[in-house]
């Protein structure tokens, strides 16, 4: 691991909008050619040149500090649709995942189900415990994961390339549950994400695109990491695991327009920190802001990881109070949200869509108790009813779907 200092995001929309200015110029055939490399952690604070083949910008993205649309914009305006291909595509992949998660919302309960069962395992497999510690700690003797195991910790962010090694050796090398590894991400990456995380470890172990599994070499690892790492003993083959059960496609029912009402609540959440982009009828009277990070997991979530997103939905509740001109409360789950809504005098709440994961299991049965009117995003109408299957379909669709909604691809 290196002596150098660790870069941790600033968990603000400026500080995502600076970085987003700073990656412009690289998001054409820069990214396209070196975006697979992982150079690792290194950090020269005095240039900020840090990992410049990729964008950093996920934990932005995944609060929505800043939106796909901003991205694709930005890519587009700067470089044109062919060159800037290869970014939009990446990007989509994000979108791709929420939409088919959900329209598989039981996919994400399995996994939760799954993750309880692993875990209860490990109260009485000393085995398979020491293994999980030895894997978490960067204590397993192979080259480039011990490594990533603990620059996850320290920094909160993995490369995409280290992120699909690592998946690899904990369930095709280590024979780890893939879950608890899943779990281990959840805990500590900054933008962890159920949609992405949970169907990149299942892509990898061969159950999202059944029995296509991603197979690690050392080969691979030594030539996209620079030769930093040259690993032995890696398994030689990939075998698909396998699941008893089917996940039924659910469409996705896109909510009713909230109409233009008297005085209402907006709720601002970790899951869209722009509530100034959100097509609201009206000025909301208050905002009540709320956070859950620490719902990630059972397990203990990574400090870094709450840390980011308290302080992305404090920025956000800030930003709407100024933008709005109302005031903000935060809502802790002590509290009642029907009695913050009528300590205020409100009946009325609008909330931005509350995805698949942990924040809708933690908050979102308040939530609809409070009679919640939901706010769509174009972008997530636009694409997330086209995931109904594999990603390609969705990449060959998407043009038309954003040009719709004013993107010009
Ligand atoms: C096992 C595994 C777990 C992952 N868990 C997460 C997660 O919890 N949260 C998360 O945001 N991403 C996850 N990813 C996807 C991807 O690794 C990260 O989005 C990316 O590395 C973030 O770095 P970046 O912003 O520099 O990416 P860039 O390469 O700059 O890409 C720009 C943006 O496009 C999106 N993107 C890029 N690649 C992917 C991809 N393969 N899948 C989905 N979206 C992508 C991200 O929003 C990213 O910020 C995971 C991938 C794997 C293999």
């Amino acid at each position: 691991m290196t002596d150098s200092p660790i870069h941790i995001p600033k968990p603000s929309r400026e500080a995502g909008l600076a970085r987003l200015k700073d990656f412009t110029v690289h998001m054409g055939h820069d990214y396209a050619h070196k975006r697979n490399f992982d150079y690792g952690p290194a950090v020269d604070l005095e240039r900020d040149n840090w990992r410049d083949n990729v964008s950093r910008l996920s934990p932005y993205l995944r609060h929505r500090l800043v939106t796909d649309r901003e991205l694709l914009e930005a890519a587009i305006a700067a470089h044109g649709p062919e060159a800037a291909d290869k970014f939009v595509s990446e990007m989509l992949w994000r979108s791709y995942f929420r939409g088919w998660l959900e329209q598989r919302p039981e996919v994400w309960s399995a996994y939760i189900e799954e993750c309880e069962a692993a875990t209860a395992k490990l109260k009485v497999a000393g085995g398979l415990r020491k293994a999980i510690e030895q894997a978490e700690q960067g204590e397993t003797g192979i080259d480039g994961f011990d490594h990533w195991a603990r620059e996850l910790v320290s920094t909160g962010y993995l490369h995409n390339h280290a992120r699909m090694w690592f998946a690899s050796i904990w369930i095709f090398t280590l024979k780890l549950p893939w879950a608890l590894g899943a779990d281990f991400f959840l805990r500590h990456l900054i933008d962890g994400d159920a949609a992405s995380n949970t169907l990149s470890w299942r892509w990898v172990a061969g159950l999202h695109t059944k029995g296509k599994t991603y197979l690690a070499t050392s080969d691979n690892i030594e030539k996209f990491t620079d030769g930093r790492f040259k690993p032995s003993g890696l398994a030689n083959e990939a075998v698909a695991l396998a699941e008893d059960r089917n996940f039924k496609l659910r469409p996705f029912k896109v909510p009713a327009t909230p109409s233009k009402a008297a005085k209402y609540a907006l709720l601002v959440h970790e899951e869209d920190c722009h509530p100034e982009s959100l097509n609201l009828p009206d000025a909301p009277s208050l905002i009540i802001a709320v956070a859950a990070p620490e719902s990630k997991s059972d397990g203990g979530v990574g400090d870094a990881v709450c840390d980011f997103s308290l302080r992305a939905v404090e920025d956000a509740a800030n930003r709407a109070s100024m933008h709005f001109g109302c005031e903000t409360v935060f809502w802790d789950q002590g509290t009642r949200l029907k009695s913050l809504l009528s300590e205020a005098g409100l009946d009325r709440l609008l909330s931005p869509w509350l995805p698949v994961g942990p924040l809708k299991d933690a908050i979102g049965g308040e939530v609809r108790d409070a009679d919640v009117k939901w706010l769509m995003r174009d972008y997530d109408m636009a694409i997330w009813p086209l995931a109904t299957k594999g990603f390609f379909p969705v990449k060959k669709k998407a043009p038309d779907a954003l040009r719709a909604i004013g993107l010009k691809l």
